[in-house]
């Protein structure tokens, strides 16, 4: 048996980062992985996503925008072997520096899948290993829906594996990740669909985000059915599909990717062996501090049902490793005003509460909505114009920003340093302060009139 000061199980984002913390403070710390370090993030999520997407940023501008830039491009082949071959060579070179910096700080990486003998002790593989405090954080995996022939669908691990580029998808699924691969996939030349089962994807993101990104998909993007569900899939030939929707359609195609959403990894862990309650839908119950139930027992990440993102993963574990091992008492993870980017075509950035959300907090008379609509500069000059819209939510005497949300060209990389500022308690008069840099899609935030 080996004992540690720490170990965290799940050797993604947030594991990861908590024990990298601990070590820091000089703990004997481990991480138990049971597949590739790094986790979601690193090898079925923002990574590979994010390379795929700039792949598809790529052929955006060769085949929309060269040509009015001046550029007259013949493009021979376009290979999806070369664009996963550089995706997978760059996420080899994460695994390495992840590595590289578990050694630098002496944390244990111990490869199995582990299973709680008790509230100290863990097995993997036939060995048994203790610990002072343990963090769970198992992350969560993808849904696949109980109907007649879902098995014939991939999910997004499944897409991150393909190994040929599909020529007809059908993308199921109105979240960040339906909208991604959707996105991708149509940019890069198969024919999407994607099939949503209310009125729109993103439906409970900011009106001005989701009405205008249907308006792009049906301009310029994949194929979007909404109000349609998938009732059955049939396999006919070698890879082909029959997806019958309930609205009557039958789409043909020879890739189905189900992205209807995440559930936690807690049944596989033996957590009955420990004090631990999980709440209803299987996320670990944890206080603000990620106390779980069972002392020295924590959570982060995926697993809480927090915030599905990395960065929150990580924030919570390294502020439960100051608090733990460094005497910061009351560090923990303030889980308000967390700004998110949609990877879509164009990207979507938003913080804060929607329109409607800030009306039913504040009451409608307290509630003043600046917004602004524009072709951006980058399509502007091409007769390919795509709209950004932006959107500010304030409330109160004082115009307290209290959402922010855009679409649009570099909306990726606009909100960060707005988030800044909106985490700081900005006034819509703090940011008609700032002077303009122009020229930008930026500067519409603090020119709203
Ligand atoms: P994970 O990263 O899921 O790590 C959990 C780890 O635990 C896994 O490696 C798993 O193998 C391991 N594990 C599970 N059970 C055991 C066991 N019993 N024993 C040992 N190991 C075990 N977030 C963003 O912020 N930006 C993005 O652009 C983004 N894109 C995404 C795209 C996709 C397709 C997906 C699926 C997710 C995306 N996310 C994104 C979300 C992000 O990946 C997750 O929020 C993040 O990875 C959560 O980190 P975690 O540490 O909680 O869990
Ligand atoms: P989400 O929970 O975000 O979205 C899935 C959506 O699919 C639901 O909101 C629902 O929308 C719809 N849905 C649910 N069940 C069904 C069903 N049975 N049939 C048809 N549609 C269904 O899950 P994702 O898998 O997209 O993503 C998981 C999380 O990962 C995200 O919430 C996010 O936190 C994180 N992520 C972050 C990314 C980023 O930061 N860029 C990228 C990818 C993932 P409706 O009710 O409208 O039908």
């Amino acid at each position: 048996m080996k004992h540690f000061d720490y170990i965290c199980i799940g050797g993604g984002s947030g594991g990861i980062a908590s024990a990298n913390r601990a070590a820091k403070h000089g703990k004997k710390a481990a991480i138990i992985e049971a597949k590739d370090i790094g986790g979601t993030c690193v090898n079925v999520g923002c990574v590979p996503k994010k390379a795929m997407w700039y792949g598809a940023q790529v052929a955006e501008a060769i085949h929309r925008y060269a040509p009015e830039y001046g550029f007259d491009i013949t493009v021979n082949h376009f290979s999806w072997d070369s664009l996963i071959a550089s995706r997978q060579a760059y996420i080899e070179r994460i695994h390495a520096s992840y590595d590289r910096a578990l050694t630098a700080n002496d944390v244990t990486l111990i490869r199995g899948f582990a299973k709680f003998v008790d509230n100290n002790t863990i097995e993997v593989d036939g060995e048994t290993y203790t610990a002072d405090h343990i963090t769970i954080a198992t992350g969560g995996r993808p849904v696949i829906p109980d109907i007649p022939g879902a098995q014939h669908g991939i999910n997004s691990d499944g897409f991150f594996a393909l190994k040929e580029q599909p020529k007809k998808a059908v993308v199921v699924g109105a979240g960040y990740i339906g909208v991604e691969l959707a996105g991708v996939l149509h940019s890069l030349g198969t024919e999407t669909h994607l099939v949503v089962r209310k009125h729109a994807p993103l439906r409970n993101f900011d009106p001005i985000i989701h009405e205008t990104l249907v308006d792009m998909i049906h301009a310029e993007g994949c194929t979007l059915h909404n109000h349609a569900s998938v009732e059955k899939v049939e396999r006919g030939e070698g890879k082909h599909l029959s997806i019958h929707l309930t609205n009557g359609e039958v789409l043909e195609a020879d890739c189905l990717i189900w992205a209807i959403g995440r559930e936690p990894s807690t049944d596989v862990i033996a957590i009955e062996n420990t004090d631990v309650e999980l709440s209803e839908n299987g996320t670990v119950k944890v206080d603000k501090y990620q106390n779980t139930t069972a002392k020295n027992i924590y959570a982060v990440g995926d697993i809480t049902g927090e915030a599905e993102l990395t960065p929150v993963a990580v924030k919570a574990g390294r502020l439960l490793s100051e608090r733990l091992f460094n005497g910061q008492e009351d560090a923990h993870m303030d889980y308000s005003m967390i700004p998110t980017v949609v990877f879509s075509h164009p990207p979507i950035g938003t913080m804060g509460l929607t329109e409607p959300e800030a009306i039913a907090e504040y009451g409608e008379d307290k509630v003043k909505v600046y917004s602004s609509s524009f072709a951006s500069m980058y399509t502007a000059v091409t007769r390919h114009r795509q709209m950004t819209k932006m959107k500010l939510v304030c409330a109160g005497e004082d115009e307290k920003v209290v959402g922010l949300h855009g679409i649009g060209h570099g909306m990726d990389e606009i909100l960060q340093g707005f988030a800044v500022a909106i985490k700081m308690g900005a006034t819509k008069a703090d940011f008609d302060a700032c002077v303009a840099i122009h020229p930008t899609s930026a500067e519409e935030y603090v020119t709203m009139t």
